[in-house]
C-alpha cells in the first residue's frame, strides 16, 4: 500500500518546532502545533506581538458579559 502525502504531514509524526527546534508531535492532541509546546506557541506569538505592538503594562481586559449592539 502506497500512500503519495505532499504537503502537510500525516498525523502522528514529529515536524520540527518554529521556535526551538525540537521535534513537535504533529496530531490533533498537540494543539500548539506545529509548536513542541504551549510556551514555544506564546513565545512566537509574542515576538511578533511585542514588535507590533508597545507593550503598555496593562492589556486591555474583556468585559464580562454581552454587548449587544444594536
Ligand atoms: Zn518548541
Amino acid at each position: 500500500m502506497a500512500t503519495s502525502a505532499a504537503g502537510s504531514p500525516a498525523p502522528g509524526r514529529t515536524v520540527k518546532c518554529p521556535n526551538c527546534g525540537k521535534p513537535a508531535l504533529w496530531a490533533p492532541e498537540n494543539r500548539w502545533r506545529p509548536f513542541c509546546s504551549e510556551r514555544c506557541r506564546q513565545i512566537d506569538l509574542g515576538a511578533w506581538a511585542s514588535d507590533q505592538y508597545r507593550v503598555a503594562g496593562s492589556e486591555p481586559a474583556g468585559d464580562a458579559g454581552e454587548h449587544d449592539d444594536g
